[in-house]
């Protein structure tokens, strides 16, 4: 790997991926293409994959934002902003100065460590790392806010001595985690305007999923408004998948009222997502969608129920994942608020199910009496008429 002297470093560190076996190499190849793609635009910034790391060289302008950027790219585990030097002691512990005074301007707790891979440099690691450190020292001539600490230092400056040259090291910032995005296939996101459900798409991201998202429109009943909201709830999640988001978006009134019209309102919202998963699993037949994600989580309201999902879950083969079944309201609005989703799922547009919700909804509804209840429903017209009038967009 060649480094120009003039440019900035950033190593990326990919923890998890370490541990694939033979499939590694899919792994970083995904990860290398979803950093190249959320790089783009930034034209001086290159993109290497070696010494199980990934390396991305940026003009010194443009590192802050390639950084920024980086953060958002799952498959990252850490990311150190780094250094090349020249080959040579005194030019590594200059170097390795400048990295300390970056790290910590205001002076704190270092400790230096080597790692010498290129045998043919004179001294052994602990003696090149102790060499260095009387370098920093000796320029920091007695500023008493720096000092050394060998168990808990504030940073640690990293040198690594390699057959191509040296690298510093110094902060390091954590980075999304999960797995590359795309390197487990894809999905399709049952996407309202709540706050669980992006943060159910974020989950599939992280974990190396790829989405496109579903939503179920009740037009006139549901505005514009909430059309937009579930359009910039797309832009977010494309920002973490480093790709535009596919939206599918489903014309739900009719079946809403053909439900509704069936004079049957306990079991209103049991027959609704009976529909709702029908048609994704239709949606996710054409698209190459593998599974299903949705924001339920078990007890939140009546169709979160054990009862509930599985009279729901009955009517469809695909798997079903809902990533935040064990979690709390409070756990995932903070995880929303991380995420940028929070704020527009906060907006107070109506949805589709709270425009029809029953007064009583049946909280354990029986499969056989849902099953019965559907007898009176064209289910297949109402299906295939609600499939006709879909419409697809690309958000990013
Ligand atoms: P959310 O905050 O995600 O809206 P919620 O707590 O309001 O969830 P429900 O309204 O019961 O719960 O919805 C449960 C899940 O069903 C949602 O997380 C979402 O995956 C899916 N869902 C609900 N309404 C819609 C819709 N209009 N379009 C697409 N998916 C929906
Ligand atoms: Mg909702």
């Amino acid at each position: 790997m060649e480094i120009a002297k003039d440019k900035q470093l950033l190593l990326i560190r990919y923890g998890e991926l370490g541990l694939k076996g033979r499939n590694k190499n899919i792994f970083i190849h995904k990860l290398v293409h979803n950093i190249r793609t959320a790089l783009k635009g930034l034209d001086g910034c290159d993109v290497t994959s070696t010494w199980g790391r990934v390396w991305v060289t940026a003009e010194p302008g443009q590192a802050a934002e390639a950084l920024q950027r980086l953060r958002c790219v799952f498959g990252i585990y850490s990311i150190s902003p780094a250094h090349a030097a020249e080959k040579e002691l005194s030019a590594i512990s200059a170097v390795a100065f400048d990295v300390l005074q970056e790290a910590l301007p205001a002076g704190g707790t270092f400790k230096v460590e080597t790692r010498r891979a290129d045998k043919t440099f004179p001294g052994t690691s602990p003696e090149i790392s102790r060499a260095i450190a009387t370098y920093i020292f000796d320029r920091l001539a007695g500023d008493s806010r720096y000092d050394a600490d060998m168990h808990h230092p504030d940073i640690t400056v990293d040198v690594e001595i390699r057959g191509e040259g040296a690298f510093v090291y110094g902060a390091t910032v954590p980075g999304a985690g999960g797995l590359p995005v795309s390197s487990g296939g894809k999905a399709l996101l049952l996407l309202s305007g709540g706050i669980d459900s992006p943060v159910a798409g974020w989950m599939a991201l992280k974990r190396g999923v790829a989405i496109e998202a579903i939503h179920f429109h009740s037009f006139p009943f549901t505005g514009e408004k909430s059309k937009e909201k579930v359009f910039a709830l797309c832009r977010i999640l494309a920002r973490w998948q480093n790709a535009p988001v596919k939206l599918h978006v489903v014309h739900f009134t009719e079946i809403q009222k053909a439900i509704y019209a069936n004079g049957e309102a306990e079991y209103g919202i049991t027959l609704m997502r009976r529909m709702m998963f029908r048609l994704a699993e239709r949606i996710a037949a054409q698209r190459r969608c593998l599974a299903l994600y949705t924001g339920e989580s078990v007890g939140q309201v009546a169709s979160q129920t054990l009862e509930s999902m599985a009279v729901i879950n009955s009517v469809i083969d695909l798997p079903v994942l809902r990533p935040l079944v064990g979690m709390d309201k409070e756990e995932i609005m903070a995880l929303a608020r991380s995420i940028g989703s929070y704020d527009i799922s906060i907006l107070p547009y109506e949805d589709c199910c709270t425009v029809f919700l029953p007064k009583y909804p049946k909280i354990r509804p029986v499969k056989a009496e849902a099953e019965k209840l559907e007898e009176n429903l064209d289910i297949e017209a109402l299906l295939s008429e609600a499939l006709a009038r879909t419409e697809t967009l690309t958000l990013s």
